[in-house]
């Protein structure tokens, strides 16, 4: 098993969890001076908890070094957060004053952009099957950018914008046959998903030239996204290279200039001791070099770049927190696996069912004298493939009533949350050393049962009076 056997199981790896997170002397969990016993009595459980200070840091930080290494090449970086990843007002205020823009895909994350106070001008918007509301309210609102994914869409935009008086500043998404994950990066001429337009078929270059032909379209240039949880820059520098070739070859037909390229998001986080990712510092350093030089290779101009991180911005800022209920010691035949069954599961954090994750897990409200046995963290639902930490050391006196807290929770999980079984799904609370409170409050029964009428109906009869 690639698990490592603990030192000290009750102390925290570090690198695991947000920076404001510590263990007191008597092994309760604490975020920014707040002791977790104290927040579940008062918030209840099972929760997700933003450390709002290491959520900030860490978009100023992505701000700061892509801006610092750009700068040194030549050109200049921006960064739109990926709201999917976790988004609600008052994220979406913290990271816009850190500097950052913010990308959505649907009407709802547009609402909630435009409900933060933020300057449309840094709001994107994606999707590979924009409604006509969602491109409407893009353009009354005046949105920065509109990232057109098919042939489909280009007089759709630029329809709407006519009707409108105005242009539509687009990019558009290009599939470059680069597909990242993790360390391993396949570069491939093909690409068989539903996403942008492939470079290889000569459909991208269509696009760009229909773009171009469109005078109500402001065409900023193309965007390319290719993966996540990439932790090396191999990927980027495929996509980078074709991208940037691409582009000269546009530049050249028409005679004109793209102002901007975006290579997406996908930067990795480290949910265990097995990832290593790379500081926001080094990666910026590796990517404005090799925008660089695909640009002098390509015989062009250095465009603006700009990137979407989702997950490396807030996947550490949070954890779940989750009271215990059950203890049980299962014999698997190759021996005894003890599952450890909290008050939430899927329906908060699904990505271990989903995607195979792994996460990390601690003994959040109390240290512990005994000895650390591998337990298996399940949730409450019924799926055995309801599993929320497949393996992590926690002392074997784990008991009901007892904490755990899991961390690295911050992207894809509550976004991704479901009433499976019913289950409300849990807040997030937002906290700071002076300030806490709901960042986003947790769903009641009566939330749950406000979109279940027990079916009237109506009769034909009723219709037609109407
Ligand atoms: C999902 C997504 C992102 C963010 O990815 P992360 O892995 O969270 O950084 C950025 N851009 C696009 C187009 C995406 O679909």
């Amino acid at each position: 098993m690639w698990l490592p056997h603990p030192e000290d199981v009750n102390a925290l790896m570090q690198s695991l969890w947000a920076r404001n997170v510590a263990k007191a002397d008597d092994g309760v969990l604490t975020v920014a001076g707040h002791r977790i016993t104290d927040l579940v009595d008062e918030f209840g459980s099972p929760a997700f908890v933003l450390d709002v200070d290491d959520l900030r840091s860490r978009a100023r930080e992505f701000v700061t070094e892509f801006s610092r290494a750009f700068d040194r090449v030549g050109t200049t970086a921006r960064a739109y957060y990926a709201g999917k990843a976790f988004l609600c007002t008052a994220v979406a205020r913290w990271v816009a004053d850190e500097g950052m823009g913010l990308d959505t895909c649907s009407l709802g994350e547009l609402m909630v952009a435009q409900r933060a106070g933020l300057d449309p001008a840094v709001v994107g918007l994606h999707g590979n099957n924009k409604s006509d509301e969602e491109i409407a309210f893009a353009l009354d609102w005046g949105i920065g950018r509109i990232v057109v994914d098919s042939l489909d869409e280009i007089p759709r935009v630029a329809a709407a914008a006519a009707a409108r008086g105005t242009t539509a500043r687009v990019m558009l998404r290009v599939t470059v046959g680069v597909e990242a994950h993790t360390h391993d990066f396949i570069a491939t001429a093909h690409e068989d998903q539903k996403f942008g337009l492939s470079l290889q078929s000569g459909a991208a270059r269509e696009a760009a030239d229909r773009i171009v032909a469109a005078p109500e379209l402001e065409f900023l240039g193309l965007h390319s996204h290719i993966g996540s949880q990439i932790f090396d820059k191999a990927g980027f520098e495929a996509a980078a290279g074709r991208v940037v070739g691409l582009r000269a070859e546009i530049e050249r037909a028409h005679g004109i200039t793209l102002p901007e390229i975006d290579l997406g998001g996908g930067f990795g986080i480290r949910y265990t001791s097995q990832d290593t990712p790379i500081a926001f510092a080094d990666m910026a350093d590796q990517l404005a070099d090799v925008v660089a030089k695909a640009c002098a290779d390509a015989g062009s101009s250095l465009p603006v770049v700009s990137f979407e991180p989702g997950r490396a911005i807030v996947g550490p800022a949070m954890f779940t927190v989750y009271r215990v209920g059950t203890v049980k010691p299962v014999d698997t035949g190759a021996g005894i696996r003890t599952y450890v069954s909290v008050d939430g599961g899927m329906s908060d954090n699904v990505r271990t069912a989903l995607y195979d994750a792994d996460y990390s897990c601690t003994l959040a409200n109390r240290g512990s004298e005994a000895p650390p046995v591998v337990v298996r963290v399940v949730g409450k639902h019924c799926e055995s493939g309801d599993i929320v930490v497949r393996d992590e050391y926690l002392p074997t006196d784990v008991t009901p009533g007892d904490l755990v807290a899991v961390p690295d929770t911050g992207a894809y999980c509550r976004p991704l949350a479901s009433n499976y079984n019913h289950l409300p799904r849990p807040g997030v609370l937002a906290v700071e050393a002076e300030r806490v409170g709901w960042a986003v409050r947790p769903e009641t029964y009566t939330d749950l049962f406000a979109t279940d009428p027990a079916f009237a109906g109506t009769t034909a009869a009723d219709t037609d009076a109407h």
